[in-house]
């Protein structure tokens, strides 16, 4: 029996002819001849928002942590259940991160609570969209506008996936991709940051080149350019670039793709839901699905169960996040409003694989041991 991986990687075929031609010419490494063709592609998808290229989602989000201005006090909301660069790039910068519980349809922010999580030190609100399904983008930004605080879209994981036909990442003041390697649309490493908020444009800019005005210098406004403020490395590598031209390229391609096996999952998977042995994503988020494809076992020991389950029959499948606010340093440097619901989620809930090598047959195989699993085969 053939195994099943969890992910696999993307594919570039073009990779080795791109490289060639980098490789031939200096002034086309230097003059970033495919971060430039990669935001050719990205304007045609971001139409209203300064798009800056960086060496990963985490890189990103730093940049808008500096572009806050944040103080020891400040306080940054985001949900519990998120990868730790979420919360580590405003910590970093010296502000408490407030741990908000999840909505148990979305597993994103659950927005009453978010409400409540608000004080006057309150600066912003990162709203992750959990495996790219959007959090309600016009309630949080009712609520942003009501307070004074910024909008921040941590979309790492929603290239390909849209809010009221919005693309994530360009709803918030800022938005932040990632083209890391587990992500659907891949650079191996490497990330997007959307400035949404004309009004941070220039200063992104300089953070983004070293802390100088390369930008003005660049559209021919000033004749050279020099060190103007904070700033620091974040441009994506141009092999990463030329990486991921390709991948841009054949982007609804592969997004297709994971439409479809998203669907077959949950088509395959209905009916032991329906049985009540574990809980699928929720429909309605079934069939804008990219990312990643997962069920929620009825309790941890079970989920651990069906996990092993499937390693034994050659299928490797994950949980995903510890909650960050039961994380240890979550514990020293946050707090958390909510009740269990964040810590049941990530006890019980399991992805399958999720990517471009993935066939019917494999979802067949796939839902059948489950079905094994729970019919006790
Ligand atoms: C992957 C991911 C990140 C980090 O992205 P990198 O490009 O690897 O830095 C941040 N936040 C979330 C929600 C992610 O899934």
């Amino acid at each position: 029996m053939k195994p099943i991986k969890f992910n696999s990687n993307c594919k570039s075929n073009s990779y080795p002819s791109h490289f060639e031609l980098l490789n031939s010419d200096y002034e086309l490494f230097r003059g970033k001849y495919f971060t430039d063709k990669c935001l050719d592609v990205l304007k045609t998808i971001y139409l209203n928002s300064q798009l800056l290229l960086t060496h990963s989602a985490t890189g990103s989000l730093e940049i808008i942590a500096k572009l806050l201005k944040l103080q020891i006090g400040d306080e940054v909301i985001m949900p519990s259940f998120t990868f730790v660069s979420t919360a580590n790039a405003f910590v970093n910068a010296g502000a408490t991160p407030v741990f908000v519980d999840i909505d148990i349809n979305s597993l994103n922010l659950d927005i009453d609570l978010v409400e409540k999580a608000i004080t006057s030190n309150t600066k912003a609100i990162v709203a992750m969209h959990y495996v790219g399904h959007p959090c309600d983008m016009d309630r949080l930004k009712s609520i942003c506008n009501k307070y004074s605080i910024y909008l921040i879209e941590d979309a790492a994981m929603g290239f390909g996936t849209s809010y009221n036909g919005e693309p994530l990442g360009s709803i918030g003041d800022f938005g932040v991709i990632s083209f890391d390697i587990t992500k659907q649309i891949s650079a191996i490493q490497g990330g997007l940051l959307l400035v949404n908020n004309k009004s941070f444009v220039e200063k992104s800019n300089e953070i983004y080149h070293n802390g100088t005005n390369r930008m003005l210098y660049e559209n021919g406004d000033i004749p050279y350019y020099e060190w103007v403020g904070e700033g620091s490395k974040y441009q994506m590598n141009e092999l990463n670039s030329a990486f991921l031209y390709e991948q841009l390229m054949n982007a609804n391609e592969t997004l297709c793709h994971r439409r479809k096996l998203s669907v077959m999952y949950f088509d395959s998977l209905k009916d032991l839901a329906d049985k009540g042995y574990f809980n699928l994503m929720a429909q309605n988020l079934v069939s804008d699905n990219v990312h990643a494809f997962y069920l929620i076992a009825n309790s941890k020991a079970e989920r651990i169960s069906l996990q092993n389950y499937l390693k034994d029959n050659l299928v490797e499948a994950f949980f995903h996040y510890v909650p960050l606010h039961t994380s240890s340093f979550g514990i020293k440097v946050g707090r958390y409003i909510g009740a269990d619901l964040t810590v049941n989620i990530s006890d019980s809930l399991l992805r399958l694989p999720f990517h471009a090598g993935v066939t019917d047959n494999d979802v067949k195989r796939i839902s059948t041991l489950i079905g094994d699993f729970y019919n006790g085969e």
